[in-house]
Parts: C-alpha cells; sequence; structure tokens
C-alpha cells in the first residue's frame, strides 16, 4: 500500500534549478525504482477505479507519465494537454501567466466532448495555472472537470486553493511547504 515516507525517500529536491530560490521537487527518480512507481499508480487506480470519469487529461511531459498507467488500467480513453506548438490538426489553446512571461497549452477539438467527466491530471501543482487553462480547455470543448490530481502539491503557493476556489476539487499525493 501506499508509503508516503518512501516516495519521499525516492524523490530529490534540486536546489537553486531552474533559476536561483527555485528548490525543484525533481520526480525523475521515481521511474527508476519500480517499487516507488508501482506504489503512486496504484494509490491513483484505486481513487478513481470505481469513479464516475471518463477521461484522463494528463499535462505535458510528466502528468503523461504516470497518468497512462492509470488510464491503461481503468481502460479510459488518454488526452493530451500539450504546450503550444505540438498537436497537429484543431486545436484549442489558453495562455496563462507565469512568474515571468507566459505561457500556454493546447488541446485537439475532438480531445473531449459534450458529458466527458474528465481528471486532469499533472505531475505537480505550483501556481496552479497549468491546471486552470487545461480546466479551462475542457471546459471549451463541453468537458466536465470532476477532479484535479497531482503527485504533489505546493500549498504555499496556493495553487491548489485557487483551483479549489474555481469549483475543481484537488486530489495531491503529498505535500511540500
Ligand atoms: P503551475 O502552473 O502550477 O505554477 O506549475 C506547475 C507546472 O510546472 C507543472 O506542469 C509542473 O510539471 C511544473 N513544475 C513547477 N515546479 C515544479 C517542480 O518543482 N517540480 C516538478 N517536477 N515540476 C514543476
Amino acid at each position: 500500500s501506499y508509503d508516503e515516507c518512501y516516495i519521499k525517500s525516492v524523490m530529490r529536491t534540486i536546489p537553486d534549478w531552474p533559476e536561483p530560490g527555485i528548490q525543484f521537487r525533481d520526480i525523475t527518480p521515481l521511474f527508476k525504482d519500480p517499487k516507488a512507481l508501482r506504489m503512486i499508480a496504484d494509490s491513483f487506480i484505486q481513487r478513481y477505479i470505481d469513479s464516475e470519469i471518463t477521461h484522463i487529461a494528463s499535462i505535458d511531459a510528466r502528468g503523461f507519465l504516470i497518468a497512462s498507467i492509470v488510464a491503461y488500467q481503468l481502460n479510459i480513453p488518454l488526452v493530451l494537454v500539450r504546450k503550444k506548438g505540438k498537436l497537429p490538426g484543431e486545436t484549442v489553446y489558453e495562455e496563462y501567466k507565469l512568474e515571468y512571461g507566459t505561457a500556454s497549452v493546447e488541446m485537439q477539438i475532438d480531445a473531449v466532448t459534450d458529458g466527458d467527466k474528465v481528471l486532469v491530471f499533472d505531475d505537480l501543482i505550483a501556481t496552479g495555472g497549468t491546471v486552470l487553462a487545461a480546466c479551462s480547455l475542457i471546459k471549451q470543448l463541453g468537458g466536465e472537470v470532476i477532479e484535479a490530481a497531482a503527485l504533489i502539491d505546493l500549498p504555499d503557493l496556493q495553487g491548489s486553493a485557487r483551483i479549489q476556489d474555481a469549483g475543481v476539487p484537488v486530489h495531491a499525493l503529498m505535500a511540500y511547504e
């Protein structure tokens, strides 16, 4: 079963990356540790196995890695929320503010449709801007966002609070203060 101490012991924090003052929570060691990866995937699978969700919308790029395992096991569609400029065909995109400058995420217009009940999935919630932009795209396409899930929440940055204020419940496996 899920053991937060074990997961945190596998995780790694890189100081001053990608910029001075940022403590980057590096999840890549989790993928090198099959026990940790299995624990994390199983924990999400258990949470959503009997839920109403019909689609997982995974966020570029680390969100893809775990969401695809969960979608495979739940046997439901996996759709992609990508950084702008990566997806062919007709798309919608949403820009959002970063600390410095802007970012944007994009989805193909047929990724979700009216009535789909969508779980938004990313590795980490910081300011919440990425997840909120993904939620906005899903709603534009007619989908309903049931929950936003992440491995890690950084509650000091108040992103998960912003997402909840927008009416979307948040589920994170662990928090780093
Ligand atoms: P937000 O939009 O919530 O401010 O930032 C979240 C996005 O930035 C996520 O897609 C996440 O992958 C990335 N991110 C920001 N900080 C970190 C971090 O410390 N570790 C990891 N793994 N990703 C981060």
